[in-house]
């Protein structure tokens, strides 16, 4: 049974074909209880034993630290944005925020309703088609936030950001790129990333959140607003996005039967290669990207002239290409080649890139 096309989606995005073919079946029975899953209650066994075993399967393949929790929350990311500064930044603090896209210029606008939000880097001169290597943080901020993967404009950071006043804790909004290589969780104070793009369907947020941020964060916010809340109920205070955690359970046994983080970084190091390989070697298309700060899950190309892209994005769509087309705000082309996309179906786009040069 496959009229599955190559989806290039930015999100929601292609997921494993394994796991679709299990959660298929376990829509109408979760393994041999007869409920099925979204059916069953979140306090019962049959959905607590999905519940723990994500965690788990969380923690191991990322190698989680003991003093961190793991929640899995709702909203999007968009909701962390408004979360971790009405938690953690008071009236008279300041966070940095590095604006190396839109998604972190959202963050950075949620951010200057409750305390002072200080621009530590921006891109935007050369529309965020690079990452800053010179921060200029403030003298002692709360936290200093990045978004690691700039699903837009195709850029990525290749460390964790560095010299800013070791009393501030560190957030990642890593949506578009978790799980894609090992992480260093123990540099973060938080960590967020909406599943949608490597993790699951959307609906479910993973939040790994540090102890001690768990106890300090804001006591004057409604209960889910609270970090805490969700921290002391296992992510139960109410009914949790049940089908989303399942489903992020089975792809952590993806990620983990095939080679973990490190194994996800070798393949997606490999699917992005190519493809950056033949856009440097091509005369028709560039990529948008600075090549030190190329994004190995979001691959931005143009070629020069809006009729050849538009012509591009069609031509490709009949041949089985889907959702090529790039953001509005960067134009031309983009390919996101999360985790679960194949290695086939990069080599697939850059055959049809090469018939497309040729005619064109
Ligand atoms: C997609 C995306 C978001 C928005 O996520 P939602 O779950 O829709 O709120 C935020 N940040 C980044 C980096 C993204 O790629």
């Amino acid at each position: 049974m496959s009229n599955r096309i190559w989806n290039f989606s930015a999100g929601p995005a292609v997921l494993p074909e394994s796991v679709l073919e299990e959660a298929r079946d376990n829509l109408l029975s979760l393994g041999d209880t007869g409920v099925g899953v979204c059916e069953h209650s979140h306090r019962g066994k049959p959905f607590v034993a999905v519940a723990e075993e994500a965690e788990s399967l969380c923690r191991e393949i990322a190698d989680i630290p003991d003093n961190y929790r793991v929640l899995f929350l709702q909203g999007g990311a968009s909701q962390q944005f408004g979360m971790v500064p009405m938690n953690f930044l008071a009236k008279d603090q300041t966070a940095d925020y590095l604006i190396t896209g839109s998604w972190a210029k959202k963050a950075l606008k949620e951010a200057k309703l409750f305390g002072t939000a200080h621009v530590a880097c921006s891109s935007e001169d050369a529309n965020f088609n690079y990452i800053p290597s010179e921060m200029n943080y403030s003298d002692s901020p709360r936290y200093v936030h990045y978004a690691s993967n700039n699903t837009i404009y195709g850029t990525q950071f290749r460390t964790e950001p560095t010299g800013f006043n070791s009393k501030a804790f560190l957030v990642r909004d890593a949506s578009s790129e978790i799980f894609s290589r090992p992480i260093d969780v123990a540099k973060h104070g938080i960590i967020y990333a909406g599943a949608q793009k490597n993790l699951g369907p959307s609906g479910v947020t993973l939040v790994i959140i540090r102890d001690d941020l768990v106890e300090a964060g804001s006591q004057e916010l409604t209960s889910m607003l609270q970090y805490r809340t969700h921290a002391g109920a296992d992510s139960m205070y109410n009914t949790p996005p049940t089908f989303g955690i399942y489903l992020m359970m089975l792809v952590f046994r993806w990620i983990k039967t095939n080679g973990g983080l490190a194994g996800m970084q070798t393949r997606n190091e490999d699917k992005a290669g190519r493809l950056y390989d033949y856009l440097d070697n091509s005369s028709l298309y560039q990529a948008t990207a600075q090549n030190d700060s190329r994004s190995l899950m979001n691959v931005t190309f143009v070629t020069g002239d809006a009729d050849k892209d538009a012509a591009f994005i069609k031509q490709a769509e009949a041949k089985g290409f889907s959702a090529l087309k790039g953001h509005r705000s960067v134009g031309g082309m983009r390919a996101s080649i999360y985790n679960a996309f194949p290695t086939e179906g990069v080599d697939a786009l850059i055959e049809f890139m090469k018939e497309f040069e040729a005619s064109a």
